[in-house]
């Protein structure tokens, strides 16, 4: 190995890592390294859709991060599962496809971001799904990744759809087709009922071409440089320490959490915090772990009647059998699901440029929401509504403690720090309360269980959420792409101040650009493709 050189190295085997590696080699002129701190573990937990519940109350696939204590959550810590597996988080996400806003993508073209509008990118995202329900004028029909819509439609998601539209949120055909916007049934990167994420989609078929090499168990510890030339990578296998050697470029798509850690590892970043852990500068890059944006997401929970949820599923094992049973035969229902069936994206503020709430109805209750350990349910018939803000200003960072590339990087997400966050989200409790109301709910509901009829004043509220509220994982921003001089990446992904160094992954986007970040982090490595297979036709 450390006689090899590779024209590409790409660090980080997830949603926009496999997507680049696949493209990267679809040619068969260039020799491709890529390599994954995870491996390529088959578990099938990670196929079937409900599994998501055991995989991030589990050890296995995952790193399992936390916040440092969040000043605007009481003090709390928030849990961060990521994808610690050859697919990365796609592995081990929720699924749910979503394109995004065109007004998000639109203002980083405004803002110089030249190829990033959303009618600059909606051929790219047309062109990594196979959506074969949707509008062939304007879905894709032939990509790698299959996406499929909820079905069949259920008693619950039937009651809410219909709640929506009676309070003002209109049904929509297909949501990503529509711009995100209105209620609908969710479309989920799944083909016959089990997960079909990159790993699955791209880099299954480019595993079998001789020109691409993929290295598990491997964690880059270092970038190494000759001068300001990123030449090779210090990977850790084992007890082994292999230096792998890039003659074209090196990309890290380690994440929003791990690709800032590797930079500043390498010498890239904030010299004085370089300097206070020991590391040599290569680069003086003040942006790199800063500008953290994350999605957090508060639960609303509903006690009914007539319906069945997965509180009543799970505990019986009779039900749990007949859900197992349609899945094997079927491969719909519930178990094709990761507890959530549609979602409804609406304005709370009228002159909003996008919706800035989205409502997503999910198939439990539980009185300890998001424990860490293990999965904890009412025992009712219950469901939630989970309110999300989609454009939060808060913003964070993520930076190392020390030289030790084992050590998990200072987590501070600052949620909350920019007080619109907070009034936009009580603006959602509120919306998701009206919807709840409507006839086609209310008529399910027993009880409004959390926060509760009695949670009515903005204090209140303030203090549910507060309290309650936990990570939707949508974390981006750390490595930002800009035109100024002060951003991380050029818009053609370049690491500025060094050479022969990219980055392409969810950590590159300056802002959310969706309710849910999967999409947007494939179509960075889509993007990262075209660039280097363009710069490499131009230089040779
Ligand atoms: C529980 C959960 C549910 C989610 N659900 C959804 C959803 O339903 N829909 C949606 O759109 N989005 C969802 N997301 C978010 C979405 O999946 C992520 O935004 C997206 O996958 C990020 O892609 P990425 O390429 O930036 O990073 P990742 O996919 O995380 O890839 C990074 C990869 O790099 C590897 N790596 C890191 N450091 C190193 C190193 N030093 N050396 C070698 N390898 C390294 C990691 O192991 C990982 O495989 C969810 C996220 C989580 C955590």
């Amino acid at each position: 190995m450390s006689d090899e050189i590779w024209d590409f190295i790409v660090v980080g085997a997830g949603s926009a890592g496999c997507a680049l590696a696949a493209r990267l080699t679809e040619s068969g002129r260039f020799r491709v390294l890529l390599v994954e701190a995870g491996e390529d573990d088959r578990w099938i937990w990670l196929r079937i859709p409900t599994g998501v519940a055991k995989i991030i109350v589990g050890e296995r696939a995952i790193w399992r991060f936390y916040t440092e204590p969040e000043p605007g959550l009481g003090g709390r810590r928030l849990f961060w599962p990521r994808g610690r597996v050859l697919g990365g988080t796609a592995t081990i996400n929720g699924m749910f496809w979503v394109w995004g806003y065109p007004a998000v993508y639109d203002s980083w073209r405004e803002a110089g971001l030249e190829g990033w509008g959303y009618s600059d990118v909606v051929p790219l995202l047309k062109r990594m799904e196979r959506y074969r329900q949707g509008d062939p004028r304007l879905r894709g029909r032939e990509g790698p990744l299959v996406i499929t819509r909820h079905s069949p439609r259920d008693p619950l998601t039937d009651a809410f759809l219909r709640a929506c539209a009676e309070a003002g949120i209109p049904e929509t055909e297909d949501y990503n087709a529509s711009g995100c916007e209105g209620a609908g049934l969710m479309q989920f990167s799944t083909r016959r009922g089990l997960r079909w994420g990159v790993r699955e989609g791209y880099l299954r078929p480019a595993m079998r071409r001789g020109n691409l090499k993929v290295l598990t168990a491997a964690y880059a510890t270092r970038i190494l440089f000759e001068g300001v030339r990123a030449r090779a990578v210090e990977l850790r296998r084992g007890d082994t320490t292999i230096i792998a050697r890039a003659r074209r470029e090196i990309v890290v798509c380690a994440g929003s959490v791990k690709s800032p850690q590797l930079l500043e590892l390498s010498g890239i970043g904030d010299a004085g915090l370089l300097g206070r852990c020991g590391i040599p500068v290569v680069a003086h890059r003040p942006a790199v772990g800063e500008n953290l944006r994350d999605h957090l997401q508060a639960r609303m929970m509903f006690e009914v009647r007539g319906l069945e949820t997965l509180n009543d599923i799970l505990r019986s094992p009779w039900k749990k059998a007949r859900m197992a049973l349609r899945f094997a035969l079927l491969r719909d229902g519930m178990m094709s699901t990761a507890g959530a069936t549609a979602h409804a994206y609406a304005r709370t503020d009228a002159s909003s440029p996008q919706p800035d709430i989205k409502l997503q109805l999910h198939h439990l209750s539980s009185p300890d929401e998001r424990n860490p350990n293990r999965l904890v349910l009412d025992d009712f018939p219950g469901f939630s509504i989970g309110i999300v803000q989609q454009q939060p200003a808060s913003r964070g960072s993520v930076h190392i403690r020390s030289p030790d590339p084992f050590e998990a990087p200072a987590l501070r997400p600052a949620y909350f720090s920019d007080p619109e966050d907070l009034r936009v989200t009580l603006r959602g409790i509120r919306l998701a309360r009206h919807v709840a109301r409507q006839p086609a709910l209310a008529r399910c509901i027993v009880r409004e269980v959390r926060p509760g009829p009695q949670v009515e004043s903005d204090e209140a509220l303030e203090e549910y959420v507060r309290s309650t509220i936990f990570g939707s994982y949508h974390q981006v921003g750390t490595c930002r792409m800009g035109t100024d001089a002060d951003s991380v990446v050029d818009p053609r992904l370049r690491v500025r101040g060094v050479e022969g160094l990219r980055i392409a992954d969810a950590s590159v986007l300056p802002t959310i650009p969706a309710s849910n970040t999967n999409a947007a982090a494939i179509l960075v490595g889509e993007k990262a493709a075209e660039f280097m297979l363009n710069d490499a036709r131009s230089s040779s």
